[in-house]
C-alpha cells in the first residue's frame, strides 16, 4: 500500500487500535501488507494482554504481600510491645532486687556496727565492774573513794541491765509478744513519780547545770487510761536520752490534751512531750533516729553510749498504744519529742490545779514501823536492809514462805510485808495467801523478776497489795512502801 498508518491505542483491559491505508497496488499486495499490519495489531494484543495478566497477577501478588507485610508488620509491633513490656518489667525487677540488695547490704552492715558496738557497749560496763570490785578491796581506800568507786559500779551495772532489758524488749516487740494491759491511772500521780524518778537518777544528778521542769498543762485530777507500764518506758526513754544528750539548760517533761486546752467531752487524745536544750538531731535524721541501732555521731569529741534500740523500742511502744511519736529539733538548738496516747481522757475537770516543777521531798521516817522482809538471798536481803536503813523502820528477817507465815501469825504488829516469790519450802504467793488469810490488813508487795508480766498479775491475784520488779529501784520501793503503810 502507498501509505499505512497504525494507531494503536490502550485501555486499560481492551487493546485496541486503528489502522488506515491507501490502496493503490495490486490486490495481492495490498492484502499481504494488510496482513501484516493485522499481524502487527494481534501481536500489540496479544503482548498487551500478557501485559495485563502479568499486571492482574502483579496487582494480586501486591495485595497478599501487603497482607502479609500488615500482618508482619503488626506481629513486629506485638512483639515490639511484649519486648517493651518485658524490659519494663526487667527493669521493674532489677530496680526491686538492687534496693533489696542495697537493703541486705544497709542491714548486715548494721547488724555488724550493731554488734561491734553491742560488744563495746557491754565491754565497757564489764571492765568498769571487774576493775573498781578489784579496787574497792584494798583495805586502805578512804571511805570517800569507796563510795565513789561503789557508784561507779553501780552505774556500770545499771547501764549492763539497760542493754540487756532493751534487746529483750525489742525482740518482744517483734515477735508481737506485748500485749497491753490497760488501767485507770490520775495524770498528776503518774508525772510526779516519773519527775521524781528521775530528780533521783544518777546521772540527771551529776549534771548540775541541768534543770528538770514539770508542765502539767491538765487538771491534777485527771484520770486517764492507758498501760501504765509501756507509757511509763516511753517516757524513760524519751527523758533519759534528753538528760544524756543536754549538758546544760533544761529537761521539761508534760502532757496536756491534744489540739486544745481543754477536755470538751470529745477530744480524749493526751499529747505528752519532753523537751530539752541539748545538743539537738539534725533534720536529716529526723525519721531515721527511729531505725533500729541507728546512732549519730554528733561530736567525735564527746562519745555518748547507747545502743540505738531505745528509740525504735520507743516508736513501737507508742504504737501499741495506738499513738504517734514526731519530733521537732535543730543541731545546737535543743530536740523536742512529742506523742499521742489517743482515747485515753477518762475524766478531768478543767484547768485548776495545772502542776509545774512540783518537787517532792523524800526523807521518810519510819522508827515506830515494823517489816518483814522474806528474801531467801543472803545479798539480796542486805541490800534491802541497807536501802531501808536510812528510814530508821524496824526488820524482821524471814527466808523461806513457812518462816514468813509463823513470823507473821506471831508479830500482829508487823506494818508491810516484802514478800519475795521464788522461795524454798513454800514460794511467795503460798506465804502470801496464808498470810492474808489470818491478817488481811497487812500490805504485801511481792518482789518480781522484771519482764515478768505473769508473776505480777498472779501476785495481785493471790492478794499482794502491790509489786516492784528486781532489781528494786531504792526510791520506787520507798514510795510504795509509804503509799501502803499511810
Ligand atoms: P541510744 O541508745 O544510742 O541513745 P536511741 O535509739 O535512744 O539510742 O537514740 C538514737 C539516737 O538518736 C541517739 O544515738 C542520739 O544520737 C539521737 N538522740 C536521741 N534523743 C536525742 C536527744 N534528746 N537529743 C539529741 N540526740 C538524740
Amino acid at each position: 500500500p502507498d501509505f499505512v498508518s497504525l494507531f494503536p491505542f490502550q485501555s486499560l483491559s481492551i487493546p485496541f487500535g486503528m489502522f488506515a491505508f491507501m490502496g493503490g497496488g495490486d490486490e495481492k499486495e495490498n492484502l499481504s501488507s494488510i496482513s501484516i499490519v493485522i499481524n502487527q495489531i494481534i501481536n500489540m494484543a496479544i503482548e498487551k494482554l500478557e501485559k495485563l495478566t502479568l499486571l492482574e497477577e502483579l496487582k494480586e501478588l501486591n495485595i497478599s504481600f501487603e497482607a502479609k507485610l500488615q500482618e508482619r508488620t503488626k506481629k513486629i509491633l506485638d512483639y515490639n510491645k511484649q519486648l517493651k513490656k518485658e524490659i519494663r518489667e526487667r527493669k521493674r525487677i532489677e530496680k526491686i532486687l538492687l534496693e533489696e540488695k542495697e537493703i541486705a547490704e544497709k542491714s548486715e552492715k548494721m547488724k555488724s556496727s550493731f554488734l561491734s558496738n553491742m560488744s563495746h557497749e557491754i565491754r565497757t560496763p564489764i571492765n568498769g565492774i571487774l576493775g573498781f570490785s578489784e579496787i574497792i578491796r584494798n583495805e586502805h581506800l578512804l571511805n570517800d573513794e569507796k563510795e565513789k568507786y561503789t557508784n561507779i559500779i553501780k552505774a556500770c551495772g545499771k547501764s549492763l541491765l539497760k542493754i540487756v532489758d532493751d534487746a529483750i524488749d525489742l525482740s518482744k516487740i517483734e515477735s508481737e509478744q506485748v500485749h497491753l494491759n490497760v488501767e485507770e491511772l490520775q495524770i498528776t500521780k503518774f508525772m510526779t513519780d516519773l519527775y521524781d524518778f528521775f530528780k533521783n537518777d544518777e546521772l540527771f544528778k551529776q549534771k548540775d547545770k541541768l534543770e528538770l521542769k514539770l508542765n502539767i498543762n491538765i487538771s491534777g485530777s485527771s484520770i486517764f487510761k492507758t498501760d501504765k507500764k509501756k507509757l511509763w518506758q516511753i517516757l524513760i526513754n524519751l527523758i533519759g536520752n534528753a538528760i544524756k544528750y543536754t549538758e546544760e539548760g533544761f529537761v521539761e517533761i508534760g502532757c496536756r490534751i491534744k489540739d486544745g486546752e481543754c477536755f470538751n467531752g470529745t477530744n480524749k487524745d493526751l499529747l505528752f512531750f519532753v523537751k530539752d536544750s541539748g545538743i539537738g538531731i539534725p533534720k536529716e535524721m529526723h525519721e531515721s533516729i527511729f531505725d533500729r541501732f541507728v546512732k549519730i555521731e554528733h561530736d567525735i569529741s564527746k562519745l555518748y553510749g547507747g545502743t540505738g534500740l531505745g528509740l525504735t523500742i520507743t516508736k513501737n511502744l507508742v504504737r501499741l498504744l495506738g499513738g504517734e511519736i514526731w519530733l521537732k529539733s535543730e543541731p545546737t538548738n535543743g530536740s523536742e519529742f512529742y506523742f499521742t496516747v489517743p482515747d485515753s481522757v477518762v475524766l478531768t475537770n478543767g484547768l485548776e490545779n495545772s502542776i509545774s516543777n512540783v518537787e517532792l521531798k523524800e526523807k521518810y521516817n519510819w522508827n515506830n514501823k515494823l517489816v518483814l522482809i522474806v528474801e531467801d538471798d543472803e545479798m539480796r536481803y542486805i541490800y534491802l536492809r541497807e536501802i531501808l536503813k536510812s528510814t530508821k523502820i524496824n526488820i524482821v528477817h524471814a527466808i523461806n514462805g513457812k518462816q514468813a507465815v509463823d513470823i507473821a501469825f506471831k508479830n500482829s504488829d508487823i506494818d508491810l510485808i516484802l514478800m519475795d516469790i521464788k522461795l524454798p519450802e513454800m514460794d511467795g504467793y503460798e506465804a502470801t495467801q496464808k498470810i492474808k488469810n489470818f491478817r488481811e490488813s497487812v500490805p504485801v508487795i511481792a518482789q518480781t523478776a522484771y519482764a515478768m508480766a505473769d508473776d505480777q498479775q498472779k501476785s495481785i491475784q493471790v492478794g499482794c497489795d502491790d509489786y516492784i520488779t528486781k532489781p528494786i529501784n531504792r526510791y520506787k520501793l520507798l514510795k510504795t512502801m509509804e503509799l501502803l503503810m499511810k
